[in-house]
């Protein structure tokens, strides 16, 4: 329960939404600054955790404002580094060839984006990894970007039995502990693990310079 009285290592004194990107193409913030995206299927709970992680609940209303669902939603936060928030992938009820849609913008913006300092994907816990989830892995590993998995909603299952799932889903996937982050938009656990990962990610960018 890292919410109770740890220090929060990462204040949020300000955030500023400054645009989405909607084709691979298309407009995008300057890259002055690091930047880290989170990426994930629809409804895994990105915007439940990014509520959570920058304690702001109309935060991520901006990214479910119908016609910015599909495009990419930059914040600036602290002036000091940009969250991404990438379009959820995958949703069950769009048809195959549909469902590839994401492919081009999401690994076009990955791609070519020189200041990314990491990427938060996020899996459901209790889920097997969906065959988009592994496609958006493997290309992170291609590119060689720093990963940090946030493993969601683990206060839908037991304690020992999140524990159980958490090292599965390692194992399967050949993650490290350090990588994985167990959370709880629900009870704030692994927020301030994620705040102090996030912190990592743009200091260790800003030590080695751009990519
Ligand atoms: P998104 O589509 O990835 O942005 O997902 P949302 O944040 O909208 O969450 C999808 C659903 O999962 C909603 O019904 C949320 O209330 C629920 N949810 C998200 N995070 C959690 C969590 O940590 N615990 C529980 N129990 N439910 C969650």
């Amino acid at each position: 329960m890292d919410e109770a009285g740890s220090p929060d290592p990462l204040v949020i004194r300000s955030l500023e939404f400054i645009g989405g990107m909607a084709a691979a193409d298309g407009w995008r913030p300057p890259t002055d600054f690091p930047e880290v995206a989170f990426a994930g299927r629809s409804n895994v709970g990105k915007s439940s955790l990014l509520n959570r992680l920058v304690r702001r609940k109309a935060f991520a209303r901006v990214s479910k404002t119908p016609g910015r669902t599909r495009e990419i939603n930059f914040f600036k936060v602290n002036d000091r580094f940009i969250l991404s928030d990438l379009p959820g992938y995958g949703y069950a009820k769009i048809s195959k060839e549909k469902k590839a849609d994401w492919r081009p913008l999401i690994e076009g913006y990955l791609k070519r984006t020189p200041t990314l300092a990491g990427v938060v994907q996020l899996l459901d816990i209790r889920r097997e990894p969906t065959e988009d989830d592994l496609a958006m892995l493997d290309f992170l590993a291609e590119i060689e970007v720093p990963t940090v998995i946030a493993l969601t909603k683990i206060d839908k299952l037991a304690r020992h039995v999140a524990a159980e799932r958490a090292d599965e889903i390692m194992k399967s996937l050949s993650l490290t502990r350090e990588q994985t982050i167990p959370f709880s938009a629900i009870s704030g656990e692994g927020r301030n693990e994620l705040a102090a990962a996030l912190v990592s990610l743009v200091e260790e960018s800003a030590a080695s310079g751009s990519r």
